[in-house]
């Protein structure tokens, strides 16, 4: 049977009812019970509701902790959707600028979902710039590099000495760089805890 939890559940790890719920988006949360479901958990959002579907067998305090992770599990996903395509064209025009002068005028900047082994690419001849849908969720300057560099191609094809000069106004090009080495080192890597603070050098490349 639906119940009505009033805006967002707390965690129980929360201190139950003296916290104020956090976030600024106080949406109403609809838990339904469906009796076909026997261990899986999920939600959505519908128009400013959010619905969570759970197992009728699920006990009180089981349901308010589910409430919780599937918010919060929502929101992360949400904050990582970060720009469209138009947006992106408006970011790449900026970027260009920025720090070409406006001279990298590409025809179309979008992202693709089967470009896994590189970042970006660039087709000067096309004007067209494509970026992997894996750079979303990752911090702006990361994106705002990896869309500078392929703009830097419709100017200088090849990474010789002139494509880097045209990078280096941009501030963070070394760093941006070194995260995503990092993020492909950590691929590479068994999945063993994270909890010794070593050290995994950004080599070179
Ligand atoms: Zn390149």
């Amino acid at each position: 049977m639906p119940a009505d939890v009033p805006q967002r559940a707390e965690n129980p790890e929360r201190s139950a009812k003296s916290q104020p719920p956090r976030g600024s988006a106080v949406s109403a949360v609809e838990v339904r019970r469906s009796a076909r479901r026997r261990r899986t958990v999920s939600a959505y959002r519908e128009g400013d509701r959010t619905i969570v579907l759970i197992p009728a067998r699920m006990s009180e305090a089981e349901e308010q902790r589910w409430v919780g992770v599937m918010l919060d599990k929502l929101e992360a996903q949400e904050s990582k959707r970060l720009l469209g395509d138009a947006e992106l064209s408006e970011r790449a025009e900026l970027l260009s600028d920025q720090y070409f002068q406006g001279r990298a005028r590409p025809k179309s900047v979008r992202w693709v979902t089967n470009q896994n082994t590189r970042w970006g690419s660039c087709t000067p001849a096309e004007g067209s710039i494509r970026l992997s849908h894996r750079l979303q969720g990752m911090p702006e300057y990361v994106v705002d590099y990896v869309l500078l560099h392929e703009l830097a191609h419709l100017l200088v094809p090849g990474h010789g000495p002139r494509f880097w000069r045209l990078l280096e106004a941009y501030p963070r090009t070394e760093r941006a760089r070194g995260y995503l080495e990092g993020v492909v080192a950590a691929e590479r890597l068994p999945h063993l805890p994270a909890a010794r603070g070593e050290e995994q050098g950004a080599g070179g490349a």
